[in-house]
């Protein structure tokens, strides 16, 4: 019987438990899963591919038909270098159906052998994103349980070092601002 490949693109920045649930789940239902990092240059990740690679190595470890890659361009061409037949994709709530009914039509337009397979996550994850994590996070609010504990860490490193070069900037600010009062003629 043939191995069955299945790619996971996404952005992963970083990545979350949501993303470990699908993870997860794929890796039972599949032969082979490749967890692919999309580079994008248009957007300015919080994170390096290098770094988000990194992350995802380190956390899905203990799955041996887990791998970590990443990869530029169509995900159809990606899917056929490393000899994918299916993609999976995350669904999260309603609002996720829409985009993502619109990219499997796509991709199955570009590519008709290629199956996009939606897998849902634990309820507990199902309102989870890269971006609300990364909010949450940069407006100092506790994401605890909602990404691994490397992921909390990194976030701490990366955005803790900004935050109190901003405060000394706006002391900075606030202390320049302060005019001297005028001295009394005597
Ligand atoms: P996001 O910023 O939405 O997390 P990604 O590009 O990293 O974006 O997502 C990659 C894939 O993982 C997508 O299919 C997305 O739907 C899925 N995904 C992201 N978060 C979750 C989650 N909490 N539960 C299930 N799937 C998710």
């Amino acid at each position: 019987m043939h191995k069955v490949i299945a790619i996971y693109p996404g952005s992963f920045d970083p990545p979350t438990n949501g993303h470990l649930d699908l993870i997860e789940r794929g890796s039972k239902i599949f032969d082979e899963l490749v967890v692919a990092i999309l580079r994008n240059p248009e957007k300015a990740p919080l994170f390096s591919v290098t770094e988000r690679a990194a992350m995802l190595e380190t956390l899905t470890k203990d799955y041996t038909n887990v791998r970590v890659d990443t990869f530029d361009g169509l995900t159809v061409d990606y899917a056929v270098k490393v000899s994918a037949t299916c993609v999976l994709r995350g669904i999260r709530a309603v609002s996720d159906y829409e985009y993502e009914l619109q990219m499997a039509l796509m991709n199955r337009k570009l590519r008709p052998d290629l199956e996009t397979v939606f897998m849902m996550p634990a309820d507990k994850y199902s309102y989870l994103s890269s971006r609300l994590v990364r909010e949450v996070a940069q407006l100092g609010g506790s994401i605890q349980g909602l990404v691994p504990e490397l992921v909390d860490q990194s976030l701490h490193a990366r955005l803790d070092p900004a935050y109190k070069l901003r405060d000394l900037v706006v002391e900075e600010a606030k202390l320049l601002k302060r005019k001297p009062k005028p001295r009394k003629k005597s």
